[in-house]
């Protein structure tokens, strides 16, 4: 139910104009031609945040959670996040391998 703000006559949501007064009545919502009311949602600009990449490099489970937070509002925002994350571990893999062959190269090229 919406209310006349010129009368304060109670009034259906369909209707334009106020029955008691005519006084033509102001809705939040608008109704489309096939009678479902649809809310217009503030535009949101699907682009990365920076500080949201940097963060999902440095905690990759960050970008994990970032990115099931966000896949279905900003898809491409979404996978930026989780591509950074992924980077991450790839980072990380293979810093560890690289830690894990350095002894092993030495003693290599000692023999
Ligand atoms: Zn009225």
């Amino acid at each position: 139910m919406i209310y006349c703000q010129n009368c304060g006559n109670q009034c259906a949501d369909h209707t334009r104009f106020c029955p008691v007064c005519g006084a033509p009545l102001q809705t939040s919502t608008f109704q489309q031609p096939n009678g479902v009311y649809y809310y217009q949602q503030p535009v949101q600009e699907d682009k990365p945040e920076t500080a949201l990449c940097v963060l999902s490099f440095f905690f990759w489970i960050v970008g994990v959670v970032l990115y099931a937070v966000n896949v279905s509002t900003k898809p491409i925002a979404a996978r930026a996040y989780l591509k950074w994350g992924l980077i991450s571990v790839a980072v990380n893999v293979g810093l560890s391998l690289l830690v894990m062959l350095i002894p092993l190269l030495l003693t290599v090229s000692s023999a």
